[in-house]
């Protein structure tokens, strides 16, 4: 097998950014749990989500919202918030049953294995609980290239924006749009996705989203769920 390593001359390699929660996994609403919990900690409220969409959402914009909801000051909040979600998600996750989603592995698998491919993480989670999250699962070892995790103070296209920087940064060059490959389940992935550029990929594996309202938000392709490795490949290759 061969890698393709950071400043590789060739500029046809494609960077497959993946979204985490109900693209690659589901986690039975363990993060939604670690989220409850974590608001009944900080802010002391016991309905910490009620009202807050939360699905394709970072997490430091939950943190934001759910400061916003109690009419509690961010400053400080937003970051105490986040520690303890760090600390709880990992008991949730262990408590509860969650699963790889259909053709995950084998699509990582495939395209881990291919010189003209590399895969990234583009994620609303906070880049300790998504490594847990994908640990937990064994596919953390397809994304030794990294990728962009939520941050306190950015949004979801900024972390698109620091997704792609990094994809250029591995690559040694500007990448075109056509280079990029955002994959996700909600309409907040394909926003992330238009704003750099890239092309966008819908599935609706997640939660909330069915593929009839994803394909409302005009996506690049769309799917019910993450077609086979031969199918998904004609699919992003097909221009
Ligand atoms: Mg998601």
């Amino acid at each position: 097998m061969r890698f393709v390593s950071v400043g590789d001359s060739r500029d046809d390699v494609t960077y497959v950014l993946w979204d985490i929660d109900g693209t690659l996994i589901r986690t039975s609403g363990a993060g939604l749990r670690a989220w409850e919990q974590a608001i009944a900690e900080v802010l002391g409220r016991s309905d910490g989500l009620a009202g807050i969409d939360t699905s394709g959402v970072t997490d430091a914009e939950i943190a934001v919202a759910a400061c916003r909801a109690a009419g509690v000051d961010e400053d400080g909040t937003v970051s105490r918030l986040l520690a303890a979600l760090e600390g709880l998600v990992p008991g949730e996750l262990s408590a509860r049953d969650g699963r790889v989603l259909p053709n995950v592995r084998e699509n990582l698998e495939a395209l881990s294995a291919r010189d003209d491919v590399v895969n990234m993480l583009l994620t609303g989670n906070l880049a300790s609980t998504g490594r847990l999250k994908l640990e937990l699962f064994d596919l953390w070892r397809f994304f030794g290239a990294g990728g962009a995790f939520s941050v306190e103070g950015i949004d979801r296209a900024g972390i698109a924006r620091r997704a792609r920087d990094l994809a250029e940064q591995h690559a040694g060059r500007q990448l075109a749009g056509e280079q990029m490959v955002v994959i996700g389940d909600t309409p907040h992935d394909i926003a992330c996705g238009k704003a750099i550029g890239a092309r966008t990929v819908a599935v609706a594996t997640g939660r909330v989203y069915t593929l009839a309202e994803l394909q409302r938000a005009r996506p690049w392709r769309a799917f019910a769920t993450l077609p086979d490795p031969g199918r998904l490949w004609e699919a992003l290759m097909a221009g």
